[in-house]
């Protein structure tokens, strides 16, 4: 019998309006349960701070149920075993799931993926060796059907998913990979560590004319992470066939709707119709049955020092509104994970 465990966990109590704020969430205390049989309790040390959770807060239909109001906010996360009732796992075993935004969490082990710590360290598993790494190499290689010779442009490319896209399109034969990112430090480490061709500081020149410099024969595939203006100069700038990977528009998941700040709509998709190309959305989900072959393939890259990756990882669970904010104002360098340090 294990003593009482005191779980702090942040609560979705209100629906954001535009950027989340401290008040849409409650910051509760619980005494964790036992593990039941199957189960795991799990001491959850690094917390993945994702773009998508601002989708979560939101009601109303989508690819996933949104998260209800009163329930621990849905984060994917790492950990060690505290104890378990599930024959596959042992006390102080790695592990990686969906614990959400608490210091501890109980659950099925079924649900929980053992990680090894001798190749990377805990919150890699939360960036290039995880979800982002996973929608980096499906969304490139399967929905961009990437192809040797591709011209491959990719927005937010010192993100989690960016830099990962460009450094995969680059092994798989693209003749050029071309990066957008905002301000003078993220763009020199896209170029001179991820070994992108060029970049496009999107928040210094004009986007159109950039796009155009840099592409000159036009773009085979477009990686989108953003959305909005930049999405519509890669729509102006595609060559024949071309495809237009809608992974994210983080430029878009705060908007109000109110008046003035209404969501963006491309103007240039005629675009697709010209040059017969194709624009496709995906959920990194879609190809779960297919992550072990991925993951083996991403690790071995990291394991010969072949595969560049940043965590931007901040301390103080307590800080988790703020900090995720970090990431629609572009104050992540990395993939952005919380340290819980309980
Ligand atoms: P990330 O790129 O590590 O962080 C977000 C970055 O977006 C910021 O650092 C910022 O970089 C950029 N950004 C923020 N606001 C912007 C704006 N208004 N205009 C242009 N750029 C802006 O995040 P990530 O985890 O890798 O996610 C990237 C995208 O992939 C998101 O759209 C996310 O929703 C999507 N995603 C989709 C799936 C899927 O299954 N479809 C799975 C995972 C992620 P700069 O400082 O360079 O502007």
């Amino acid at each position: 019998m294990t003593d009482a465990i005191e779980n702090r966990q942040f609560r979705l109590v209100r629906r954001p309006k535009g950027m989340p704020q401290r008040h849409d969430f409650e910051l509760a205390t619980e005494t964790l349960g036992e593990a039941r049989d199957g189960e795991v309790r799990v001491a959850i040390e690094y917390i993945s701070l994702d773009p998508a959770m601002r989708g979560w807060m939101n009601a109303g239909k989508s690819y996933i149920k949104p998260v209800g109001l009163g329930e621990v906010m849905r984060a994917g996360a790492a950990g060690k075993v505290i104890d378990s009732k599930h024959p596959d796992f042992a006390a102080g075993d790695p592990v990686s799931g969906n614990f959400g935004v608490q210091t501890h969490a109980v659950v099925p082990g079924d649900e929980l993926r053992k990680v090894d710590t001798a190749l990377a360290d805990l919150p890699v598993y939360l960036g290039a060796l995880g979800m982002p790494g996973m929608t980096a190499y499906f969304g490139t290689l399967e929905v961009g059907a990437l192809a040797e010779g591709d011209v491959v442009l990719v927005s937010a490319a010192s993100g989690a998913v960016g830099a990962l896209v460009g450094q995969i399109a680059k092994k798989k034969g693209a003749s050029r990979v071309v990066g957008l990112a905002g301000g003078p430090e993220k763009c020199a480490y896209v170029v001179d560590q991820l070994g992108f061709d060029a970049v496009i500081d999107y928040k210094a020149e004009e986007i159109n004319d950039a796009v155009r410099r840099e592409c000159p024969d036009g773009i085979d595939v477009y990686f989108d992470n953003v959305g909005g203006e930049i999405l519509d100069a890669a729509l102006a700038n595609l060559r024949l066939h071309a495809r237009v990977v809608i992974c994210g528009a983080i430029s878009q998941y705060n908007v109000t709707g109110n008046v003035g700040d209404t969501a963006y709509a491309p103007q240039n998709y005629l675009s697709l119709l010209i040059n017969r190309a194709r624009m496709e959305g995906f959920i990194v989900f879609d190809f779960a049955d297919r992550y072990p072959q991925a993951a083996r393939e991403m690790a071995d890259w990291l394991a010969a020092g072949d595969l560049k990756h940043r965590e931007d990882i901040v301390e103080g669970f307590d800080t988790f509104p703020e900090t995720l904010l970090k990431l629609f104002t572009g104050g992540n360098f990395g993939k952005l994970v919380l340290a819980v340090e309980d």
